[in-house]
């Protein structure tokens, strides 16, 4: 059975003065799948390490199964690693390499044959045991690595990057292959990886990393869908969410409207509390994002579909759709840099997501129906055609041609709105409804 594992508010800063990890608060339970995600740096392996009694704790509190584990050496962890270069023993052969953390504790030998078999058919690799690693396969030898992690049944399993030297197609199937080992064991496992299909894959839970500073920890259709912040947004989901500049105005005797540069969105009149809360971003520079699949060109509107023109600028076919690249006249944004959870939680989030913190809190008490204030007007459209493009997947992109002018259909119910910080401030951060 896995153990818990508890991160309470952990650090590592290394003798060279760099931070790696900062003040990182997590809780993982017995048998949980979490995965670690980040760009090369943000601190994935050095977490991992520190879990693991690799690298010593800079500050804050690590408890397995709740027990104090900061200074526990390693070897009294109960702690199974997996590396992405494994290193088996080059002249034992597969089984003996599966059965050496059993033969050091000493079991009969029928036993290890048992155990080191049911491992093997489970990786299938049962027909290659008595080859030696330079017979196998890459993907070959990292089935045998991880049938030598699992044999002895740990209660934590850490994995880091250990399908990232293997080739797309064997990843995919060696991914499912870890699930199902990792699952049958019952251990509680953290994956490390720069993936983000790996990590929406295989997490039941996915915490996403940034410079050594947690941004998000969830499901995967939670980052995907509600993503805390612009950074969280772009790293999670291929293609890239489409972020632009935008600004929200919402005139006290008309419709609102989101200005994408060139043109704008007029968003619809029913007023739900999400809605209502635009008011309180009005007139900032806001981020919009929209997801490829929010935009589509085919098509009648239903009543939550927004137009916009747009200029094909691109067509990239990919067989069962094409990923279709145009312009309606607005700016790309970059992602900001960003506030982590941790400074969120504790009051030190953007100065807008507290207005709407605080605004959420009003509109759901008794001063809901309180007079809103009067918008600022609307400024000047630019002249200028921006060069932002947005990227959406089309069934039937094949009469499209770089040039053409297109009708656009957006979806609000896909709109994200972030502020200059890249914070999501819509769909509002607690208890999100859309339109
Ligand atoms: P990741 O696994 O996300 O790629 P790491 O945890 O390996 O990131 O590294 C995080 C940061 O800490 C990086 O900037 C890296 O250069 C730095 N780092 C890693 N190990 C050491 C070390 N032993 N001494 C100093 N800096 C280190």
């Amino acid at each position: 059975m896995g153990s818990t594992i508890t991160l309470n508010r952990l650090s590592k800063t290394y003798p060279s003065g760099h931070r790696a990890v900062h003040d990182i608060s997590l809780h993982l339970e017995a048998g949980e799948f979490l995965v670690l995600l980040g760009p090369s740096g943000c601190g994935k392996s050095t977490l991992l390490r520190m879990i693991a009694g690799l690298e010593t704790i800079t500050s804050g509190e690590l408890l397995l199964d709740l027990q104090p584990a900061n200074d526990l050496p390693a070897g009294e962890r109960d702690v199974a690693m997996v590396f992405q270069s494994f290193a088996l023993y080059p002249t034992m052969t597969a089984a003996e390499n599966i059965a050496f953390p059993l033969a050091a504790r000493a079991h009969d030998e029928h036993t290890v044959a048992q155990a080191v078999n049911a491992v093997a058919d489970r990786l299938g690799i049962r027909s290659l045991l008595s080859r030696t690693p330079a017979q196998l396969s890459g993907g070959e030898r990292q089935r045998v690595a991880m049938g030598r992690a699992v044999i002895r049944r740990p209660s934590v399993f850490l994995m880091d990057e250990p399908l990232s030297s293997l080739d797309a197609r064997l990843r995919v199937r060696l991914r499912t292959e870890i699930l199902s080992v990792v699952r049958h064991t019952g251990a509680t496992t953290v994956y490390v990886t720069h993936d983000q299909a790996e990590a929406m894959a295989l997490g039941d839970r996915v915490a996403v990393l940034r410079e050594g500073i947690l941004q998000q920890v969830g499901a995967p259709d939670e980052l995907y869908d509600l993503p805390a912040n612009a950074f969280v947004a772009s790293f999670v989901g291929t293609p890239r969410i489409n972020l632009v500049h935008g600004a929200l105005y919402a005139p006290i005797d008309g419709a609102m409207t989101l200005s994408l540069g060139a043109q704008k969105l007029v968003l619809p009149q029913r007023m739900t509390d999400d809605h209502r809360l635009l008011r309180v971003v009005q007139g900032q520079p806001l981020l919009i994002g929209l997801r490829p699949e929010a935009l589509r060109i085919n098509g009648t509107p239903t009543p939550y579909e927004r137009p916009l023109t747009a200029e094909v600028t691109h067509v990239e076919y990919q067989g069962h759709e094409a990923l279709l690249h145009v312009t309606v006249g607005a700016r790309s944004a970059e992602v900001p840099r960003t506030a982590s959870v941790q400074d969120e939680q504790q009051g030190l989030g953007s100065p807008l997501l507290k207005a709407v913190r605080s605004t959420i809190h009003r509109i759901r008490g008794s001063l809901a129906h309180r007079p809103l204030p009067p918008s600022p007007p609307a400024p000047p459209l630019p002249d200028r055609y921006g060069v932002g493009e947005l990227v959406l997947r089309a069934r039937q992109a094949a009469g499209c041609r770089p040039g053409d002018r297109i009708p656009l259909l957006v979806d609000l119910r896909a709109l994200m709105l972030f502020d200059a910080q890249g914070q999501r401030v819509f769909p509002h951060p607690t208890q999100p409804q859309s339109f």
